[in-house]
């Protein structure tokens, strides 16, 4: 996609004619502003309602617009077309000691599946460390993060891994937490690794209702345990899935989790890509009512306490509207992350894009102990799901807020609605958190949402 110089026959000279700015009017359902979204470049300005009219048809703000076009397509072409892989999500194991409802990996993977040993993990690693030293700029570490099924099944090698590869890469570990302990979490504190924690619900009876051991006991006491153990620490993320059996507690979490010192949570709606987890898919009107009262409640704590909570996964939609390249997470964007900002590595060395296609073979592009990561890169499945372009698809290619949103998650498109090129799974939910998004730059609260240090190294491209 770009955008073409106004010349010859298609001048657009006016917005909406010819190679002119598609300017498009959001309600954002806010009294005094609505949006107007150019959707090809991901532009926005709040515009005040009463002088709507009168703005767009100002030469003022289509001339400034035109001087920035470029600019603003080639920053969002960028990030949907240019990134390199700087990540890994390595699965030490396809083991867990759970059985929760919703998760992505098949019951029988997780319950006999294979578990790398140390040397095969070691090995890994160093594939990955030279294949980073050629890609990467001299002084940057790509991130590993330890993923599921659960990493501390594999303590012994993740500690090796630790210690063998401290100066080379930047860790991370995703785990349920059942199997944590003070020694291990010292351990994990000392290397600086981040820590993503799963917690479903203050309370055990919600959480238990969809985490819990094959023979169906809770956990819920085992994960605050471990939750203890990195109170304060900043490196901490706690890692809520969201579902129609757990939404309405989001609020009372958000207070549990502040009381208890976490700096970051993140509240995911659960992925629909395996048919057990879309049983637990919420509606999604309710759902963004309880996420929105779970944000101000959050809000409310911050003035009360000085003390930020920040909802990871909604701060980056806000960064996707402030600052796009400032991102953190790759799911809200198409293509989305998987198979080019990062990869994932099965226990037998199997490559696929991202951890959420591990449960389907067909996306499988290679075996990282038998393929060079390029080749893994340009296999016909990770080909696939990097050429997920949202511009072709319906209705998403003719979306205002296409880029704020991304349509995720492919895996989901597939599984759940026919076909990669399809819209993925929560299509209302992202709507109205753009919309809620919008509403708060516009009552300038934004920044309450955001990390003290979103804006560093980020330039202002666009003021009238
Ligand atoms: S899923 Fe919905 S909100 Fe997202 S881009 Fe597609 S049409 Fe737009
Ligand atoms: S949208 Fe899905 S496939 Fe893409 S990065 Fe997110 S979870 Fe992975």
């Amino acid at each position: 996609m770009s955008v073409t110089e106004p010349t010859g026959y298609a001048a657009g000279r006016q917005f909406s004619t010819g190679t002119g700015p598609d300017f498009r009017v959001l309600d954002i359902g806010h009294k005094d502003w609505v949006a107007v979204v150019e959707p090809r470049t991901a532009f926005w300005s709040l515009v005040a309602k009463t002088g709507l009219a009168d703005t767009l048809t100002e030469a003022a703000f289509g001339d400034a617009y035109r001087k920035k076009a470029a600019a603003f397509d080639a920053e969002i072409g960028n990030l949907r077309f240019g990134l390199s892989p700087s990540a890994v999500y390595l699965n030490p194991t396809e083991r867990c000691n759970l059985n929760c409802t919703y998760c992505y990996i098949p019951g029988d993977l997780r319950q006999g599946g294979s578990q790398m040993d140390v040397p095969s993990l070691l090995n890994a690693l160093g594939i990955l460390k030279t294949y980073f030293q050629k890609e990467l700029p001299t002084g940057r570490k790509a991130q590993i993060i330890f993923h599921g099924a659960e990493p501390l099944l594999c303590k012994d090698g993740l500690l090796a891994a630790f210690e063998g590869f401290k100066d080379d890469f930047r860790f991370g570990v995703q785990t349920n937490g059942t199997l944590m302990d003070a020694d291990f979490a010292a351990a994990l504190r000392g290397y600086g690794v981040s820590v993503g924690l799963s917690l479903d619900a203050p309370e055990a009876e919600t959480a238990d209702r969809t985490r819990r051991t094959w023979g169906g006991a809770g956990v819920h006491d085992q994960t605050l345990k471990a939750m203890e153990l990195f109170r304060g620490y900043d490196e901490l993320a706690v890692i809520c899935t969201v579902t129609s059996g757990n939404m309405a507690a989001l609020p009372a979490l958000v207070d549990f989790f502040h009381e208890r010192e976490v700096h970051a949570a993140l509240l995911n709606v659960v992925r629909c890509t395996l048919p057990g987890a879309r049983l637990l898919k919420p509606d999604e009107k309710e759902l963004f009512g309880h996420f929105e009262a779970a944000l101000e409640r959050a809000d409310e704590l911050r003035k009360r306490t000085g003390r930020k909570l920040i909802v990871a996964n909604f701060a980056n939609i806000l960064l996707a509207l402030m600052a796009p390249a400032a991102r953190r997470l790759m799911c809200d964007l198409s293509p989305c992350g998987a198979g080019r900002a990062f990869l994932a590595i099965a226990p037998d060395g199997g490559a696929y894009p991202c951890s959420e296609f591990i449960g389907l073979p067909r996306f499988r592009g290679g075996n990282l102990f038998a393929d060079s990561v390029p080749e893994i890169l340009a296999s016909a499945p990770f080909r696939q799901v990097v050429t997920r372009d949202i511009d072709t698809m319906d209705p998403c290619g003719r979306c205002a807020i296409k880029h704020f949103c991304g349509s995720p998650c492919p895996a989901e498109a597939v599984e759940m609605n026919g076909g990669i090129e399809r819209p993925g799974a929560y299509c209302v939910f992202y709507e109205e958190q753009v919309r809620y998004a919008l509403r708060l730059i516009a009552d300038g609260r934004a920044e309450d949402f955001l990390w003290d240090d979103w804006d560093q190294g980020t330039t202002t491209s666009f003021e009238l």
